[in-house]
């Protein structure tokens, strides 16, 4: 059985990919609660994120941190806030958001972003992954 999140890390799904290694895949958010919102998963299906192997679990971590840097290069922010709920989609996903304050990592209030800005923010942190 392949995940929603499977199928968009293999492409058969759409997204607004931000960065990619052999192991890990990040993308916006669909809905997100503020520009920039970005999805780390690791490419193996495993639900929940403290089920996962340690040294898979550091990868994604390290991983993440670097698209965290370069969205903290590409969207003005104070912070990227870093968040795991995982109650939708039952493949492990980190949620790194640009932050200005504390009120912007509210997972009940989203922004509505047309697909050019989606496309252009995405494109912004991909220029900035190193
Ligand atoms: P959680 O599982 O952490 O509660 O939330 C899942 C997150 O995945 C939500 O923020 C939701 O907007 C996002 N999401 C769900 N389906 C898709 C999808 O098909 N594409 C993208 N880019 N994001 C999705």
């Amino acid at each position: 059985m392949s995940t929603i999140f499977s199928k968009i890390a293999a492409g058969e799904i759409p997204s607004y990919k931000v960065a990619a290694d052999e192991k890990h895949y990040a993308f916006l958010d669909i809905n997100p609660v503020a520009p920039g919102h970005v999805l780390v998963i690791p490419r193996k299906e495993v639900d929940y994120i403290f089920d996962l192997p340690e040294q898979d679990y550091l990868d994604l971590m390290a991983f993440a941190r670097r698209v965290a840097k370069a969205q903290q290069k590409a969207i003005p922010c104070k912070r990227v806030g870093e968040a795991v709920i995982g109650l939708e989609v039952p493949h492990t996903h980190i949620h790194l958001i640009p932050i200005n304050t504390e009120a912007d990592m509210n997972f009940s209030k989203k922004v509505e972003l047309t697909a050019e800005e989606m496309t252009r923010i995405a494109s912004a942190i991909a220029d900035k992954f190193e």
